[in-house]
């Protein structure tokens, strides 16, 4: 059995938490490919060592002093490596680290060392090899990830060593140059390495025991999902849900392997098992409930538009002029609604609307906005009767005006559009009627 095991920053923000790392490592043989993330945040108000090397490479680059700012930096090491009595020293490194800065290497290049320094820490407190990921993971000249590369550099690099450390979050193109993925990158490094050793299991610890049903800052204590598949999963972090970065999961999900979400802080939860497919029924009928504020809708009205052809493609036409991307799009007889992100549509109102009455001279456009999205989505509801009137039976009890609702022919979801301010009674109401009413 091989397994991946990634960790977040938060395990790894002090040395108290390298120790519950440490632990969860040795507790299973089969934990052999580990990723770190760069120190997180030890307290609330706390700076990420990734946010502060950003920071001493802006005042690097414009030419401030970034001595003291560096220094903070080490400290943070420092306080890990004198917390695990490690005799590990990172003056090499950060000399060196100092001198690309003055010579400006680049902010992906600064990001990067949060993580490469943690990688040095962790395979010398584990014993286990360090392999430099901008050995292994390979962007192109564009500066494009390049699959098919990392995956033979990787594959062939980690055949040669039993255990290794392979830090997060960066690769690098042919000549050098490193390269980072967005924010919370690590998590797509997992995955790469679980696929190019073809693991059984890649798991990704953080500080909380997978996902939860809903978000638990509008329902308190909601119940955690056992298991989801990568669709369910999509549509939910589409909607808000984020544990994982969402690139993070097309590298294993090609190979048929496992994510399993677990916890640092409490290693006995099973947490959250991703897979492809499963027969495993889920609970309670609904695998999650997530959604959105921020949305304004489009409305669109002319007598006979059913039987004009093209009339759709005209009016999603001024939305790709505009650069405005579209969310969903339900249509009546002599109806058609566009639901867009409000903060991107709002300055280009006018232009929109002017171009709509250009292109299918509508008998009127109205205008709504402040509206939320909320996706319901269940492998479940497929087999189930009922579920759609349910939700809606749930939402009249709360008193939720429903605006629009949109179920895709995957019978995966269902989206209900409501107003901003009922969103988080709509979202308790579903799930109370769902979850609640079940326990
Ligand atoms: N350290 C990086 C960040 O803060 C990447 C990661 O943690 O996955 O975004």
């Amino acid at each position: 059995m091989k397994k991946v095991v990634k960790f977040g920053g938060s395990s790894l923000a002090n040395a108290e938490q390298f120790e519950k790392v440490g632990q969860i490592i040795r507790s299973e043989e089969s934990r052999r490919y580990v990723v770190p993330s760069a120190p997180g945040k030890r307290f609330d108000n706390d700076t990420k060592v990734t946010d502060m090397l950003y920071q001493c490479y802006d005042a690097a680059a414009a030419g401030e002093d970034f001595g003291g700012l560096l220094n903070a930096i080490k400290e943070r090491y420092y306080e890990i490596i004198r917390g695990l009595n490690l005799n590990l020293s990172l003056e090499e490194e950060f000399a060196r680290i100092e001198a690309d800065f003055k010579n400006q290497a680049g902010k992906e290049y600064a990001a990067s060392r949060g993580e490469f320094l943690n990688g040095k820490v962790m395979a010398a407190y584990l014993g286990y090899e360090f392999v430099d990921a901008a050995a292994v993971i390979r962007f192109d000249k564009e500066g494009n990830f390049d699959g098919e590369k990392t995956d033979k550099l990787l594959g062939k690099r980690l055949a040669k060593c039993e255990r290794a450390v392979i830090p997060g979050f960066y690769g690098a193109m042919e000549d050098g140059t490193v390269k980072t993925f967005s924010r919370g990158g690590s998590d797509v490094t997992g995955s790469l390495v679980a696929k190019a050793i073809r693991a059984d299991v890649y798991e990704n610890w953080t500080d909380v025991s997978g996902f939860l049903v809903t978000d638990p800052r509008i329902v308190e204590n909601p119940v955690g999902i056992d298991t989801i598949t990568y669709r369910e999963l999509r549509e939910l972090s589409y909607m808000g849900a984020t544990v994982l970065h969402e690139d993070a999961i097309f590298p294993v999900r090609k190979e048929g392997i496992p994510i399993n979400i677990r916890n640092t802080n409490c290693p006995e939860d099973k947490g959250t098992f991703i897979v492809e497919s499963t027969c495993k029924k889920p609970k309670y009928v609904i695998t999650g409930i997530a959604g959105k504020k921020g949305f304004c809708s489009i409305n669109i009205e002319k007598s006979l538009m059913n039987s004009e052809i093209g009339f759709g493609r005209k009016i999603l036409q001024v939305f790709e002029d505009e650069g405005i991307s579209f969310e969903h799009v339900p249509s009546g007889i002599d109806t058609m609604t566009v639901y867009v992100h409000q903060d991107e549509f709002e300055e280009k109102e006018q232009q929109v609307i002017a171009g709509i009455h250009r292109a299918v001279q509508p008998d009127f456009v109205e205008m709504e906005s402040d509206l939320a999205l909320i996706a319901v989505v269940g492998r479940g509801m497929k087999s189930q009767r009922g579920t759609a009137g349910r939700i809606f039976s749930a939402l009249a009890h709360a008193n939720v005006n429903v605006k629009m609702i949109d179920q895709g022919s995957s019978e995966l979801n269902i989206i209900i559009g409501v107003s901003n301010d009922e969103f988080e009674r709509a979202v308790k109401a579903i799930y109370d009627i769902f979850v609640i009413t079940q326990i």
